[in-house]
């Protein structure tokens, strides 16, 4: 694949627009205004002060990922028993060429679990529309835009057959044109920027959704930040000579919090734990996010990474969310309280 030598993180921002780019690994977005950041101590739904976000990001093969994609679709069911044990949801963004072509089965056990589905783009990698090697949404214009949007909420919705409320792009990497073909798709949030940032500390947007604005144009959108720094990919697949400023990120907060880093799942799941922890004592919001296409990467150094990392920290969530330490949500969930908690 074109793609498969390059490092995620370029220094590319966007090449059409005014605004834009993605944040990780030591860059920022131009042009992003936090406003009204949702108030650290609010109550949530169950009298949490803290909520926590499980997403993923579901693009098989169809993205930059390794892993057997066949394997990543059957877990899918294992992951959405887990869930629905623990009574708890969970975001899954999924590539709307891929539901399209390996669903339905995946995407109605995702829906049984009282999941919210949207849409990763319709296609993952830009460039396979296109021609060239422009990867990212915010390399292109508004009619580019519009149709990776629109055709990721049309078949997203067919499967579904529910009115799609949010998205996330492929790399988080926007421009303005983008966030305009949210707004006419109606969409009430995205997620897209980072929390924080280990490797340039002062980047990031902080944990709170806020409301997106761009330049001048405030957009009638929750951005809900997400985890760009210690996600699972960084933890056990990233290589330290390609992708040297993820592992660097993971290490430094392993460091902050005298986590031991081993390239585990293991390891995983005490830093994700260490994250929830974060979020609980600061009482704000969280958003892990997973590929579980990494679940589906075999080697020596590790067993089943289902049962290995996703399995204990779906319990996990499930334990603070019954004992009301955090109010475990999906992405629309969160947009809905935001609003209502705004407006009041
Ligand atoms: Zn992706």
């Amino acid at each position: 694949m074109a793609t498969e030598e390059r490092s995620l993180v370029e220094d590319v921002k966007h090449k059409q627009g005014k605004y834009g780019g993605f944040s990780f690994g030591g860059q920022e977005p131009d042009g992003v205004v936090v406003r009204n950041p949702l108030p650290a101590g609010t109550v949530f739904p169950n009298g949490a002060t803290a909520a926590l976000l499980l997403t993923f990001d579901v693009e098989g093969t169809y993205g930059n990922g390794t892993g057997d994609m066949s394997v990543e679709i059957a877990n899918y069911q294992r992951i959405c028993d887990k869930l629905k044990d623990n009574g708890i949801p969970a975001t899954f963004n999924v590539v709307g060429k891929m539901a399209e072509e390996q669903g339905p089965e995946f995407v109605e056990w995702m829906l049984d679990a009282d999941c919210e589905v949207v849409p990763h783009g319709y296609i993952h990698e830009m460039y396979q529309r296109y021609g060239g090697d422009d990867v990212y949404a915010g390399h292109y214009g508004p009619d580019e835009n519009i149709k990776q949007v629109q055709e990721g909420v049309d078949a997203i919705s067919r499967l579904t057959h529910k009115a799609i409320r949010g998205f996330r792009l492929p790399y988080g990497h926007f421009n303005e044109y983008t966030y305009d073909a949210f707004e006419q798709a109606g969409l009430a949030w995205s997620s897209n920027l980072g929390i924080d940032d280990f490797i340039a500390p002062g980047l990031g947007f902080g944990n709170a959704p806020f409301q997106m604005q761009l330049g001048e144009k405030v957009y009638p959108i929750v951005e809900i930040p997400l985890d760009s720094q210690t996600y699972d990919w960084a933890i056990w697949i990233a290589d330290e000579q390609a992708n040297a400023p993820f592992v660097k990120a993971v290490r430094t907060y392993c460091d902050m919090r005298s986590i031991p880093f081993t390239r585990t799942p293991a390891c995983g799941v005490g830093i994700w734990r260490q994250r929830m922890l974060d979020a609980i004592a600061g009482k704000t919001v969280f958003t892990l996010i997973c590929h579980p296409i990494n679940l589906a990467v075999r080697s020596e150094a590790w067993g089943d990474p289902v049962d290995e990392f996703m399995l204990p920290v779906i319990d996990q969530l499930g334990q603070f969310h019954r004992d009301r330490q955090a109010w475990v949500c999906t992405c629309g969930q969160l947009a809905d309280f935001y609003w209502k908690t705004m407006q009041s």
